[in-house]
């Protein structure tokens, strides 16, 4: 006969069973839940349900993390919304009630505010849940934080902006480049028409400056494009500053006060003065932008002598070098920023106006120079930046050469020059007939090769464009020195040596004449080659 516990054996077997059955369950959704975690973790992703009975929303563990909310703060619907950025917040309140109409919502971008401050960018989706009788029984909703997403876009459209200007600077540098070369060179010649009234030549003389100031336009231009590599040449410090104050003060604009102070002696440094002016502007624009309602902003500049104790740690050779402070009474920094602002990309700006790119260009500039630079910044004081660049000794190159017409470089030979404009190629025309050559002239690659193939005598020199339509020069070059092997090739151009070697695959020193050159600079080129011929 059974007993007592034995009749309830069964009973127990089927409780036990169906409580190993909920352990599972139990342990199958923790897992699930665990999962749900790992993928919101994963693709950045947070969501929210709000029932609409009991008027409480429920945060996802990924939503709580995005929006930088601890897990056991309770906040209400309202509250949350009041965290999307204030200029988003009514185009959120008219999508949550499209939904609660019954509408499609399409997915929507908008920013977040963190509990620490930052700015996050998102993309929503929402939709509303109705009960069977069609009353509304929950919003649910997600957002997926796409905030690098935006910031790596952002930096392409700028480059790709920044090509697009590149593009038309140059474009732009090439054709005021030919019309500078025609004014340089009948001011060239004015000069030595020995009949010219001095009242003439003064004036010829302004012109050539105005010229000058042109072409550093049209470099900084090419520069803006970045389609031009540095020329570093050597320059006095205070007049590199003073030519770029003006520019400073319009970059900072009214409300910030623009000192420059320098000490009285000069000093000079080797740097590409477009760069260095790209530096500054640099500092500038920061500077600006730490100083939303005014302020100072001063360029010191002055002379320090580095000992081993000091150069060693900014990893600069012992010496004397030109240091110029650019100080602000801004914002300022905080340490971790500080340390990462020479970084490239790295920015506190928000997405679509920093860059990132402005002190890591300055930086690798000013290294390039020989130099260094390096930041003290203290917050709601302001910010300073000590460049020091290593004077140099040889103040060679700094004085502009003084032309004396009997000086031009003269010859007799015959060159054949080619060159598709027309204004170009009849000024550099009179300026080779000037010195005693004999010119050929022509407007493109065919009628060169058909006037060299009819031309019975020699021709010592070709002086070809490098760019042409139909045949660059290179080609004519190569073309024409397979019929004449003793002919030799002076290549000018327009472009910057970039975009020639780009084009043309001709190697950039083989570039002997940039545009707009000087008569001095032509004839100069021109003899040289045709003497270094004569010497093989
Ligand atoms: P961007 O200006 O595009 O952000 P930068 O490389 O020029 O890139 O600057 C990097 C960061 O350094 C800035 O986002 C800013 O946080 C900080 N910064 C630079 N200059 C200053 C300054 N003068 N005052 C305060 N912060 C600055």
């Amino acid at each position: 006969m059974a007993t007592d516990d034995e009749t309830q054996l069964p009973d127990e077997v089927a409780r036990l069973r169906q409580r190993l059955t909920q352990l599972e369950s139990l342990d199958t959704s923790a897992n699930e839940h665990a999962m749900l975690c790992a993928a919101e973790d994963l693709a950045q992703l947070g969501a929210f349900v709000w029932n609409a009975s009991t008027k409480q929303a429920t945060w996802s563990d990924g939503l709580r993390r995005i929006l930088g909310i601890s897990p056991d703060t309770v906040t209400s619907a309202d509250e949350a919304i009041c965290l999307a950025h204030a200029d988003d917040r009514k185009r959120l309140y008219r999508l949550a009630r499209l939904a609660v109409r019954g509408s499609e919502v399409k997915p929507t971008d908008f920013r977040v505010i963190r509990g620490d401050g930052t700015i996050l960018h998102v993309i929503g989706h929402l939709r509303a849940v109705f009960d069977e009788a069609g009353a509304l029984s929950a919003l649910q909703g997600a957002i997926m934080d796409v905030t690098e997403r935006r910031r790596l876009e952002s930096q392409l459209l700028h480059s790709q902006k920044m090509e697009a200007i590149g593009t038309l600077a140059g474009g732009v540098a090439h054709d005021f480049n030919n019309f500078l070369q025609v004014i340089e060179g009948h001011a060239d010649l004015i000069r030595l028409d020995p009949t010219v009234p001095r009242k003439t030549l003064i004036s010829v003389e302004e012109i050539s400056k105005a010229i000058e100031r042109c072409q550093q336009l049209t470099q900084r231009l090419l520069a803006f494009g970045r389609k031009q590599d540095g020329t570093p040449t050597l320059n006095e410090v205070h007049s590199l500053v003073g030519a770029t104050a003006r520019m400073l003060s319009r970059v900072i604009g009214d409300d910030v006060e623009l000192k420059l102070i320098a000490d009285p002696h000069p000093c000079t440094i080797r740097i590409d003065p477009v760069q260095f002016e790209q530096v500054l502007v640099n500092l500038a624009v920061n500077a600006r932008d730490a100083m939303p309602d005014g302020g100072t902003l001063e360029v010191r500049v002055d002379q320090i002598d580095l000992g081993p104790e000091t150069s060693t740690p900014l990893s600069l050779a012992p010496g004397m070098y030109c240091r110029i402070e650019v100080r602000d009474t801004g914002v300022g920094m905080t340490e971790s920023v500080q340390a990462r602002v020479f970084e490239p990309f790295f920015t506190t700006k928000p997405v679509g106006t920093g860059t990132g790119l402005g002190l890591s260009t300055a930086h690798g500039i000013i290294h390039q120079a020989g130099g260094a630079i390096r930041v003290s910044s203290t917050l709601d004081v302001g910010t300073v930046f000590t460049l020091l660049f290593p004077i140099s000794a040889s103040e060679q190159g700094l004085a502009r050469a003084v032309v004396d017409s009997r000086d031009y470089p003269t010859g007799n030979e015959t060159i054949l020059l080619v060159e598709d404009g027309e204004d170009v190629r009849s000024i550099t025309k009179d300026q080779l007939e000037r010195a005693g050559y004999t010119v050929l002239q022509a407007p493109n690659g065919e009628t060169a090769l058909d006037l060299a193939n009819r031309h019975s005598g020699p021709i010592h020199l070709l002086i070809t464009d490098v760019m042409m339509p139909r045949m660059s020069g290179p080609e004519l070059a190569g073309r024409i020195q397979a019929k004449r092997p003793a002919t030799c090739v002076v290549f000018m151009s327009g472009y910057t040596e970039r975009l020639v070697l780009r084009r043309t695959a001709l190697r950039s020193d083989r570039v002997s004449l940039h545009k707009p050159f000087s008569m001095q600079e032509l004839l100069t080129c021109v003899r040289e080659q045709l003497d270094a011929l004569r010497q093989t």
